[in-house]
């Protein structure tokens, strides 16, 4: 049987949070870390409509706190309620119910629950405490961890919010059982991120686990969310406020953005970010940064998990003309929260497990290079070949 894992995630002023992972945990772990880690007189049980038909009754009847049972707060499935008129409706339910300052926010479910109820957290009565249970994989190799929180606006996807680090996060990859297949294949586009930033060993992991991950065997997801939430928490414990090497964990997003904005959010993030990754690949190839063939390799691992190559896998149709295609998706780069003095940036690979860190984490692209260097990877005859 895997073992369970903890991995710590620094935050500022010495503090840590830790990350526990394992099948079977929540049953066996939540309770005691609720006792040590977030006592509360009341918790607040925050999920949407799925997840709490799915795991909401198991949960709360794991919670016992001395202001009774626990508030339960949930709202409909999807980005959609990642908004400040859901986060107006929860904190009204919060202040209706009489919660304190000594509360506890418990967010049960994706990466939609978790930003959405750390948000509500953290400006509750200007801020109480947040514990995340992870159920999706987005949320367990991502999302929980790192502690940012918030929600959208009209004017683009997270753009209010705050950092509000959890007390734990307790990941049980059995709960992500009941998610269905393609939600399991979107979440590993962030563990092949880590692995293509930081560890090739990782990608070979997903690549050769790929089918069970997909089944969502709890033992093999155990061991790939462990390993990606190391990946991730050693980089946000360096960097707790993105000012400089968390930027790795940017690579294929400022592409893979642009691609959510041009399709309406039509696309998943996660499909978004796996085409990112290969055209930001390419990108790098062009420039003579990264290595020729890496985004060959790449290719190969988000194949192996059921993960778009190719604009055609995204459903939206064939690509057109790819040179406007990528005018279009360069165009829509400009107004990347990331841009630093009004330049779009870019993190490179050197090769797989290396970002080329010599100019920083990322750099400045010339827009019509990246128009040039992506416009071939857009066809749909030339996705990368899978070897
Ligand atoms: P989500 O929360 O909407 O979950 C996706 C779908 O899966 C939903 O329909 C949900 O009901 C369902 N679901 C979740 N767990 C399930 C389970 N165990 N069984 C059955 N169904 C289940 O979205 P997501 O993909 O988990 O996360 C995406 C969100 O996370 C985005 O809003 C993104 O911005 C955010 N995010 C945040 C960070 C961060 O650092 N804070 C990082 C990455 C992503």
């Amino acid at each position: 049987m895997t073992a369970e894992r903890t991995i710590r995630v620094q935050v500022r002023d010495g503090a840590d949070y830790p990350v526990v992972v394992g099948p079977g945990s929540l049953g066996r772990r939540l309770r005691e870390l609720l006792q040590d880690r977030a006592p509360a007189h009341r918790h607040v049980l925050v999920s949407d409509a799925t997840v709490d038909s799915l795991h909401g009754d198991r949960v709360a009847g794991l919670l016992d706190a001395p202001g009774g049972p626990p508030l339960r707060l949930s709202f409909p499935p999807g980005e959609a309620s990642k908004s400040r008129s859901t986060w107006a409706r929860l904190t009204d339910a919060m202040l209706e119910a009489g919660i304190g300052r000594d509360g506890l926010v418990i967010a049960l479910g994706g990466g939609v629950t978790g930003d959405l109820a750390g948000f509500v957290a953290a400006t509750y009565m200007r801020g109480i405490p947040v514990v995340q249970l992870p159920t999706s994989l987005v949320a367990m190799v991502d999302a929980s961890v790192g502690g940012k929180t918030g929600v959208d606006a009209p004017a683009g996807k997270n753009l209010v919010g705050s950092f509000h680090p959890p007390r734990f996060v307790l990941a049980d990859p059995e709960v992500a059982g009941t998610l269905p297949r393609r939600e399991r294949a979107r979440g590993l586009a962030e563990a092949v991120k880590h692995g293509a930033i930081l560890d090739p060993a990782h990608l070979e992991e997903i690549v050769s686990g790929a089918s069970r991950l997909l089944d969502g065997d709890p033992e093999t997801t155990t061991g790939v969310v462990a390993r990606s939430v190391e990946l991730k928490a050693d980089v946000v414990s360096r960097d707790e406020r993105e000012s400089g090497v968390r930027e790795v964990l940017n690579f294929g997003h400022t592409l893979a953005h642009a691609i959510e904005r041009i399709t309406e959010y039509r696309v998943s993030h996660g499909e978004a970010v796996s085409l990112g990754m290969l055209l930001e690949a390419g990108l790098g190839e062009a420039l003579q940064v990264t290595a020729p063939g890496t985004g060959g390799r790449l290719a190969r691992a988000l194949a192996a998990v059921s993960l778009p190559t190719s604009w055609a896998e995204l459903g939206q149709g064939e690509p057109g003309d790819p040179g406007d295609l990528a005018r279009q998706i360069v165009e829509a780069t400009a107004t990347d929260k990331k841009a630093r003095l009004g330049q779009v940036r870019y993190v490179l690979l050197e090769e797989l497990g290396a970002v080329e860190g010599s100019r920083g984490w990322s750099r400045p692209v010339d827009p019509e290079e990246v128009r040039r260097a992506i416009s071939p990877l857009l066809a749909s005859e030339t996705r990368p070949p899978l070897d």
